[in-house]
This record gives C-alpha cells, sequence and structure tokens, in this order.
C-alpha cells in the first residue's frame, strides 16, 4: 500500500477504536504493512482526536528504525514481531477492549462458542500468551507465537491483539472477539451459578 494512504487510514483508525469503544482503558495502538519490512503505525502518547496523518510514523520493523520526529507507538515490536510471524497479514489493531481484558486478566483461553465468530477469528480456541512485563521481548515473542494459527490473541494483564489481511479485517476480528468473550464468560457464570 501507498505510505500516504496507510497513514491516513491508521490515523482514522485511531478515532475509530475510540468510537467504537474498543480502547476503554487506555489508547490501543494500530499499524498497517507498506511493504515488505516497513510498516505505518500510530505515535506514541498522544491522543487520537489530535492527530493527523501526518504524526503517523514508517518504522522498519527488522531495524525498528523510524522516519521523522515522531516517536512511534512504545509497542511497535508487539506489531513488527507479528508481521515477520504472519507474513500475509497487514493490519495489526492491539486494543484494551472490555471484554477480551477481563479474559486477558484470568491468563484463560478463550473456547469460541459461535460458528461464524470461529470462522472469523480463524479458530476454535483464542490464546492467552503468559504474563510479561509490556514492551519486553518475553511479550512480544510470546504474543506472535500465541497469534501463529488464529486472527487474534490476548496478552495476559494487557489486552489484545487483532490481526487481518485488511485494516477493516482486523476490525471485524476486534469486534467479533469482543462477542465471542462476552459469551465465554456468561458461559463460565451459568456453570457456577
Ligand atoms: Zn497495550
Amino acid at each position: 500500500m501507498d505510505i500516504q494512504e496507510a497513514k491516513k487510514k491508521v490515523c482514522a483508525a485511531g478515532l475509530q477504536l475510540l468510537r467504537e469503544g474498543l480502547v476503554a482503558r487506555t489508547w490501543g495502538n494500530v499499524s498497517i504493512k507498506v511493504n515488505d519490512r516497513q510498516m505505518v503505525i500510530t505515535p506514541s502518547g498522544r491522543k487520537y482526536d489530535e492527530l493527523t496523518p501526518e504524526d503517523m510514523v514508517l518504522v522498519d520493523f527488522y531495524t525498528w528504525k523510524y522516519e521523522g520526529n515522531i516517536k512511534p507507538s512504545s509497542e511497535l515490536k508487539l506489531h513488527g514481531e507479528v508481521y515477520k510471524t504472519r507474513t500475509h497479514i497487514n493490519s495489526v489493531i492491539h486494543t484494551h477492549q472490555m471484554f477480551a481484558s477481563i479474559v486477558a486478566a484470568a491468563q484463560k483461553d478463550v473456547e469460541v462458542l459461535d460458528e461464524t465468530h470461529r470462522k472469523i477469528l480463524g479458530a476454535a480456541v483464542i490464546k492467552a500468551a503468559p504474563y510479561a512485563l509490556p514492551n519486553t521481548k518475553k511479550i512480544t515473542v510470546e504474543t506472535a507465537k500465541s497469534i501463529e494459527s488464529s486472527n487474534a490473541a490476548l496478552m495476559a494483564n494487557h489486552g489484545v491483539v487483532c490481526i487481518g489481511t485488511t485494516l477493516e479485517n482486523a476490525f471485524e476480528v476486534a469486534r467479533t472477539l469482543e462477542k465471542a468473550c462476552e459469551m465465554f464468560i456468561a458461559s463460565k457464570k451459568k456453570k457456577t451459578a
């Protein structure tokens, strides 16, 4: 994808995350892969409703070098490792969406109960990567491993990662994961009641 086009899309996606309530507690981050070694990602520590496409950062995910003076999201390595693991993926979204974060805090894998959800999520079970401190090599590697055979992974105590061949697909995965986690939580409540 064209770099300018990707910057516009990533910028708009930040606002969409807010609008759809997928970043309940803190900001998530969004990226689009533009070629075999570069991605455009949201900047670090900025409010999405004050950003313009020029604030999006072009990063090489092999050297971690970036263009310009604006710092990329501190979670850039998480995005980069996913692109290296899943070479057909073109977009990564990291959110702190509510229901998925509840399951992630419990460090449980999610059984996907609905057949349609399974198709969109690409698996019957969404794995929870074991706990590791944010932005460490351990968490990026563990999360990339957890997402090897599905379109989403939970990160223990730290939200989720959703991927897609397009940004729109990644959003659909995020929305579907939220529904799947809500159903999973409800099914557990029934059993213990
Ligand atoms: Zn995060």
